[in-house]
């Protein structure tokens, strides 16, 4: 596979419709390296990865964007992010291990929600219910109701990563007749429904695309890079700890003479001894107003 932990933008001339091609391959195993994940547990996450990547690319904000389903199925919470500088992390979570390789069992009865963080002001959210037997439907679902556009997601993976490619309608500029716009987006959608997943997985983005729309004007842009990396710090888990409140983390060093904590998603291990532990409510407003 090329052009690994990229994600590379197409536009079409004279149409708008616009797609983009993610792979993930480090990033993804270093996403789920050490987590025993059952198998379609880890590719459903390497999509809910490789979605949020798609998802930012639509967008221009500077922060991070989550996608984060909680459901009744075999799955309780998923959840993926990707910064804006193309940075990406997730996790699966469960009481019992999933047995299912089913979407709708895995994810029964659940909403996924849809967050823009960005450095200034209000966070965005956009939610979905989780119906329908893929990600790729809900997401197309999403795209539908929040902004009245067509959209087309594909995944595939293997044991070692994953590819997505969308197709996205954008607000009407270069073709304002309904008509057009419709049989356009009829024309460029069918061709993309002949994609396999062995050629998504395996072809040079050139090549699929040049398979797909070898008679269109097509742009093809720069790739950019994706890598896996956490956002946990030292001091994060340290306010996180704060939460708990004084008098359980006075119980828990009773008990414990400490505390260690290893962030879920990167496995980081954070200790913390009884004199940092009581600083941190000196400075987090538990002790004497400064
Ligand atoms: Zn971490």
């Amino acid at each position: 596979m090329q052009e690994n932990d990229t994600s590379q933008r197409f536009l079409f001339d004279n149409t708008d419709i616009r797609g983009e091609i993610v792979r993930l391959r480090k990033s993804y195993a270093d996403t789920v390296t050490g987590k025993y994940y059952p198998e379609p547990v880890a590719r459903l996450l390497g999509q809910f990865l490789a979605a949020t990547v798609l998802l930012s690319t639509t967008i221009k904000f500077d922060g991070r964007l989550v996608l984060q389903a909680r459901s009744k199925g075999q799955i309780a919470l998923m959840m993926a992010e990707c910064t804006s500088a193309g940075e990406v992390r997730g996790i699966a979570r469960y009481d019992e291990t999933p047995t299912s390789a089913k979407f709708s069992d895995l994810l029964r009865d659940g909403t996924l929600v849809i967050t823009v963080d960005t450095k200034k002001g209000e966070p965005y959210q956009g939610i979905v219910e989780l119906e329908g037997e893929s990600l790729a439907e809900c997401l197309q679902l999403y795209f539908y109701q929040s902004e009245q556009l067509a959209s087309q997601f594909y995944f595939a993976s293997d044991r070692d990563g994953v590819a997505a490619m969308m197709l996205q309608q954008l607000p009407a500029q270069l073709k304002k007749d309904a008509d057009e716009r419709s049989a356009h987006w009829s024309h460029f959608s069918t061709l993309a429904r002949t994609l396999t997943d062995e050629e998504l997985l395996g072809l040079p983005n050139a090549d699929i695309l040049n398979r797909l729309y070898h008679q269109e004007e097509l742009r093809l842009f720069a790739p950019k890079s994706l890598v896996f990396k956490c956002s946990c710090s030292r001091e994060r888990t340290a306010r996180a700890l704060s939460a708990l409140g004084k008098q359980e983390i006075d119980e828990l060093i009773a008990e414990r003479g400490g505390i260690e904590i290893s962030c879920e998603f990167c496995a980081t291990e954070y200790n913390f001894g009884p004199g940092e532990l009581a600083l941190l409510f000196e400075q987090s407003g538990e002790g004497p107003p400064h």
